[in-house]
């Protein structure tokens, strides 16, 4: 029976183990091999005068991340991984592994971003590439488990839409039978359908794709976005909720991943809440006092001016009360100084993870302020319908996992949190 290499332990008397070779070393009398689970390493030591010819014979032909069983006897020794050793009473290849490698699993020899994602499946051999992924997992089931907790319902939205959420030109335009179609930017206008269907809490993990031509390492063209959206609730109870859901998300990772962060180094800090919330006019201030370009009210923030105010700041936090002018349509203004909105944005130091807002849930506002947008309410009628039969106020914001993945573990690029990311030159694998 095979055991995982993390079980065998010095008082495991006899063992049998299937994994990768990691390396193998000849020291002229002894050859050693490290073998990989995803569990754990081991060293197996093959004294060549005290083992059968054919075990030799195996050894000597085997190559680096081939997968082998080995079955044998186990012995503690203090200067191998996990302080033990297995000496083979038998050694079989599986499975070859042509050389030379693609690139180097055990890291010997760095390897360039582009040649990781050509061969990902032997980049996420690493312990330190798989590490981010359990870890994501981990992220985006105790988030489901966090909304189910608070009432919400997951929901599956189509992917393949008729209308831009935003009328943007950022989308995939593709072929639908005789019909103009996109994939979908956001599950936007789908979750506040929802809310007309009186659901009143709903969230979704799922795909979403920008046509944006910038290549960067915080933008993909196939991004993963938490979306939740929430009725009777304004925008000061959905920055609650997601303050309160970033926490939770940290300290599940704290609690349930400490194998996989202490794997990348990372000492997760749990986030202390409340996050300052500061007015778009604030941050536009504390921006210009060290950025070169300066911003004017009713510009978008600038990558230098996010991490000019991130700087500032220290820690996770909402910018708040925005220019109308320069948020969706579907963000509601003030009453009292429609000039300004209740979005937000939830900020890392380094860079932007969510957007949100309280939404339009007035059917004549909604219609007046797509048309301020430029856009034609006709083309959003299948929207515009849910809100004449009784539409609850609601409100909600789109996170991206990848920026939230990216950020929790300090990664360089967005593309070491997806597996097989999209970006403007990569379409495989
Ligand atoms: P940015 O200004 O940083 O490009 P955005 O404001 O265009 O982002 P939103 O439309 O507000 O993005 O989407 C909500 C969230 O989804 C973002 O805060 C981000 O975390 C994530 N997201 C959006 N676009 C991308 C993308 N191209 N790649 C990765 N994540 C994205
Ligand atoms: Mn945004």
């Amino acid at each position: 029976m095979r055991l995982p290499i993390r079980a065998v332990t010095p008082e495991t008397e006899s063992a049998e183990i299937i994994g990768w070779v990691h390396e193998v070393r000849d020291l002229g009398g002894l050859s050693f091999f490290l073998i990989r689970d995803r569990t754990g390493i081991i060293q197996v030591t093959i004294p060549k005068k005290k083992v059968p010819a054919e075990i030799l014979e195996v050894a000597r032909s085997v190559s680096r991340e081939s997968v082998v069983r080995v079955q044998g006897r186990v012995k503690a020794i203090d200067k191998a991984p996990g302080g033990r050793e297995i000496v083979p009473e038998h050694l079989e290849i599986i499975s070859t592994a042509e050389s030379p490698l693609p690139l180097d699993v055990a890291e010997k020899v760095p390897a360039e971003m582009d040649t990781r994602l050509d061969s990902r499946f032997l980049d996420a051999r690493k312990p330190r590439v798989r590490s981010i992924f359990t870890i994501r997992s981990a992220v985006t089931s105790s988030a489901t488990a966090f909304l189910a907790s608070r009432g919400c319902v997951n929901i599956a939205t189509p992917k393949i839409v008729a209308a831009a959420t935003e009328g943007g030109t950022e989308l995939f335009p593709i072929a639908y039978f005789e019909k103009e179609a996109f994939m979908n930017q956001s599950p936007q206008l789908y979750k506040q359908m929802m809310m007309a269907a009186g659901f009143e809490g709903v969230f979704e993990i799922g795909p979403i794709f920008r046509a944006e031509e910038h290549n960067t390492v915080r933008h993909l063209n196939e991004a993963t976005s938490l979306d939740v959206e929430v009725s009777f609730a304004d925008h000061n109870d959905v920055m609650e909720l997601l303050e309160d859901l970033i926490v939770h998300v940290y300290e599940s990772a704290a609690k349930n991943c400490s194998d996989a962060l202490e794997e990348l180094g990372v000492d997760l800090k749990v986030p202390a809440k409340p996050f300052p919330r500061i007015p778009y006019a604030e941050a536009i201030e504390i921006a210009n006092r060290t950025i070169e370009e300066k911003l004017t009210f009713g510009d978008d923030l600038s990558p230098a001016a996010e991490r000019a105010i991130g700087d500032t700041v220290g820690q996770h936090y909402f910018i708040v009360d925005w220019p109308t002018d320069i948020r969706p349509y579907y963000a509601m203004p003030y009453p009292d100084r429609p000039e300004f909105c209740k979005a937000f944005d939830l900020m890392h130091p380094r860079m932007e993870l969510s957007s949100g807002a309280q939404r339009v849930h007035d059917h004549d506002l909604l219609v007046e302020r797509i048309r301020a947008k430029g856009l034609s309410p006709e083309s959003f009628e299948f929207y515009l319908k849910t809100f004449r039969y009784g539409m609850p106020p609601h409100a909600g914001w789109g996170l991206g996992i990848e920026r939230l993945v990216m950020t929790m573990l300090d990664l360089g690029n967005i593309r070491e949190a997806v597996l097989f990311p999209r970006d403007r030159h990569r379409l495989t694998p």
